[in-house]
């Protein structure tokens, strides 16, 4: 049986941004069991809560037969690929995947929350998610991520 999921990817640090994402999703799809059923736009947005450069930023929407905490292990693993350090916290980063939702899970654990804690006030999120999950905009409960610069760039090619 699999799973809708979807995963945020971001990058801030590194020559092609663009190249890192597109990377980033090819892995996705090379996970066993998973495919990437919808990949959005790439978005440049400003750093929220953190340094350096502007993000570009892009979601994917999977169908997995992982289960969360073996995915969480799988994006994990492709950060650490990508030679992402983490000096200090929200430091910037080569590549950051977060697990936004696993199909209606809800889960407070120490390694791993579902829906991720932060989905419905970044708009770095929001957008793209919404831009291939319109059906989502329920979870769009935070105030000022209207407000957050961010830009629509181009299509992500696969
Ligand atoms: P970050 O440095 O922002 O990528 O946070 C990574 C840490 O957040 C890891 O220790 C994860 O175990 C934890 N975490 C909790 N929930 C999630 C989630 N939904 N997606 C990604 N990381 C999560």
């Amino acid at each position: 049986m699999s799973s809708r999921v979807y995963i945020g990817l971001g990058a801030n640090l590194g020559a092609d941004l663009g190249a890192t994402l597109t990377q980033a999703a090819l892995q996705l799809a090379a996970l066993p069991g998973t495919q990437v059923v919808a990949l959005s736009s790439s978005w440049r947005s400003a750093p929220v809560d953190a340094g350096g450069p502007d993000f570009l930023n892009a979601v994917a929407a999977l169908d997995t037969a992982l289960r969360p905490v073996e995915l969480l292990e799988a994006l994990q693993a492709i950060e650490r690929a990508h030679g992402r350090e983490r000096p200090f916290r929200n430091a910037p980063r080569t590549l950051d995947l977060d697990l936004l939702l696993y199909a209606d899970l809800v889960l407070d654990t120490p390694r791993l929350t579902l829906p991720h804690p932060r989905l419905g006030e970044r708009a770095f999120v929001l957008r793209p998610l919404l831009e291939i999950a319109p059906e989502l905009a329920h979870l769009a409960t935070g105030e000022g991520w209207q407000a957050q610069r961010i830009e629509r760039l181009g299509p992500l090619s696969l």
